[in-house]
């Protein structure tokens, strides 16, 4: 078997097309704001890419660069001020931040509902209670490749490799909410290739380059491979060596050209439904 490519380019412009369209329609642009500190280059190339990406659906972007010695007190004042700023809907601040800066507090400081990156823990607990809330922008891209892929879900057998609050843990819970058997399994699993063949969903999002070898996956199985890493010969691969996994499985997703188109369209989508949530009018 060779499997079908599960192109997350192609979906990501799809989506991208349905939210610049929605956007022409609302007589406003939704303001995201992209707060960046310091100059990690990484972060930049995201950044940048964010920003080119909510412009071109038409949404008022701006990018706000902050020295690498910035204060907590500091960025929690400027993430204040767009809380209470009108003109923006979306708020994220990139990570990783500087070790004088706590995440866990920026990241609670954000307005839930201008919470585009979905990681505020109210949004967490809204999703794992069932309840309609921002969602983490890369497990969102994976529910969409899934969709596309024409994965049936539910009944299906999910293992989850990987349990970080940005992607395992919120990965888990939405393969959960479409009905899926969700085993979620970590660096203290027992015989993980044993766990990951009995999937029939399988999303790797460990960071560990081409640790999901061909023989832990099963037959028909579908591949998300959520993982970027960059190899000493500067070459990016994912979470799972792909040309043994697609011997197998019966759809994967690439890296690059899989999850990480998704995870930036995913962000413009959760913008723009916080800006259609937090500016329709109230009832009562
Ligand atoms: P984290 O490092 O936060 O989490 C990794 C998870 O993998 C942890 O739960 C850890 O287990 C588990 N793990 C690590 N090593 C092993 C191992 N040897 N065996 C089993 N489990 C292991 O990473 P993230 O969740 O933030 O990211 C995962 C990958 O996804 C990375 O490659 C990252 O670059 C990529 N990524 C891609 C995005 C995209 O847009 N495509 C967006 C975000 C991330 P434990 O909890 O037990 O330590």
């Amino acid at each position: 078997m060779t499997a079908r490519i599960i192109d997350g380019k192609a979906v990501a412009a799809g989506l991208r097309q349905r939210i610049a369209a929605r956007v022409a329609g609302l007589g406003y642009r939704p303001g995201l704001r992209v707060v960046r500190v310091g100059d990690d280059p990484a972060s930049g190339v995201y950044v940048r890419n964010k920003d080119k990406a909510a412009k071109e659906v038409g949404f008022d972007s701006a990018t706000i660069a902050l020295p690498a010695e910035t204060t907590e007190a500091e960025l929690l004042a400027v993430v204040a001020q767009l809380n209470a700023d009108p003109a923006v809907d979306g708020i994220l601040v990139q990570l990783p931040l500087p070790p004088q800066i706590r995440a866990e507090v920026v990241i609670s400081a954000v307005a839930p509902e201008k919470d585009a990156d979905g990681f505020h823990p109210l949004n967490a607990g809204r999703l794992a209670s069932g309840q309609a809330g921002l969602v983490p922008c890369t497990p969102k891209g994976v529910m969409h490749l899934l969709a596309a892929s024409g994965a049936v879900l539910p009944g299906a057998r999910a293992v989850v490799l990987g349990r970080s609050n940005i992607v395992g843990r919120p990965m888990a819970q939405l393969l959960l909410a479409a009905d899926c058997t969700v085993t979620i399994v970590h660096s203290r699993t027992r015989d993980l290739p044993a766990e990951c063949r009995r999937a029939e969903i399988l999303v790797a999002a460990v960071g560990r380059a081409e640790m999901v070898r061909g023989d832990w996956i099963a037959e028909g199985a579908t591949v998300i491979d959520v993982g970027i890493n960059r190899l000493a010969d500067g070459r990016l691969v994912g979470d799972v060596a792909y040309a043994e996994a697609a011997a197998r499985a019966e759809a994967i997703s690439p890296v690059p050209g899989g999850v990480g188109p998704m995870t930036i369209a995913c962000l413009l989508e959760n913008t723009l439904d916080a800006a259609i949530a937090r500016r329709a009018p109230r009832g009562g």
